[in-house]
């Protein structure tokens, strides 16, 4: 498969999101010049972003709105079930905790952790906080895929060190950190365990700062991609 760029997988999600809606409005067909006026993108980029991943549409006919959604579901791996425990349950952790959203499309809260005596033990949703001595072999036993971070800053690498020795694959960080994988004694090897695993950030004031600068350099905002600009 071709090098697909971060900014398509992340248009894959909004034509998603563009699909379901479409759906609940029993809307049964759409095209690529439609998806792109309600994603804000163009129609060619909308058509190169589903090539990456094979040919949906029927050329000048557009999308069966039920069949790009299950072929975008299935491609975005949400037709499977996620394992999920969050670390840290502080303010942060307890919003996202209490958040049902997430359920939607099968990721499910298996665990939350903290290592506060405050806070272990409280029953938050349905789920017992438990004690962050007790990840691994909870992660180990519940077959969880991933960690979402939400520990304070100065935790948040030792937090996701534990997160990676208990066998997670992907980590949705919170913290505004950067996660590193150790090099110890200044080697620059990186271990097995860390090269499997995926690491996102998520950070609503690293948006602040990017919103900011836009309003003050709107000319500097990428434009939308159309085929003369390819
Ligand atoms: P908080 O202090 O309310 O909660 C942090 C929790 O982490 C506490 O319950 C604490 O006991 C626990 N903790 C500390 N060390 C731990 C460890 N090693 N293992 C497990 N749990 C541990 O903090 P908050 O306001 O919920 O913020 C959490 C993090 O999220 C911070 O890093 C904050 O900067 C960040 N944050 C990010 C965004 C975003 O958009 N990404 C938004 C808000 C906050």
């Amino acid at each position: 498969m071709a090098e697909i760029p971060t900014a398509a997988i992340s248009r894959l999600v909004t034509y998603l999101r563009i699909l379901e809606q479409l759906e609940a409005q029993d809307v049964s067909r759409t095209s690529s010049s439609d998806l792109a006026e309600r994603a804000g993108v163009s129609a060619f980029q909308v058509r190169k972003d589903l090539a990456y991943f094979g040919r949906f549409g029927t050329r000048g006919m557009g999308y069966t709105v039920a069949i790009l959604k299950r072929e975008l579901v299935r491609v975005l791996g949400l037709n499977q079930t996620w394992n999920v425990v969050i670390v840290g349950m502080g303010r942060l952790g307890q919003a996202i905790a209490n958040y049902p959203g997430a359920s939607d499309y099968q990721f499910q809260y298996a665990g939350l952790f903290d290592v506060s005596p405050a806070i272990v033990g409280q029953q938050i949703r349905n789920l017992t906080v438990r004690h962050m001595d007790d990840l691994k072999t909870f992660v180990a036993q519940n077959k969880v895929d991933m960690g979402f971070l939400a520990v304070p800053p100065d935790r948040a690498q030792d937090a996701a060190q534990a997160l990676v020795s208990a066998g997670v694959r992907g980590i949705l960080n919170f913290a505004p950190v950067v996660i590193q994988p150790p090099t110890e004694g200044g080697a620059q090897e990186i271990s097995d365990e860390w090269r499997a695993v995926i690491i996102e950030n998520v950070d609503f004031l690293a948006g602040m700062k990017r919103l900011a600068f836009y309003i003050l350099n709107p000319h500097l905002k990428d434009a939308p991609l159309t085929e003369d600009t390819e």
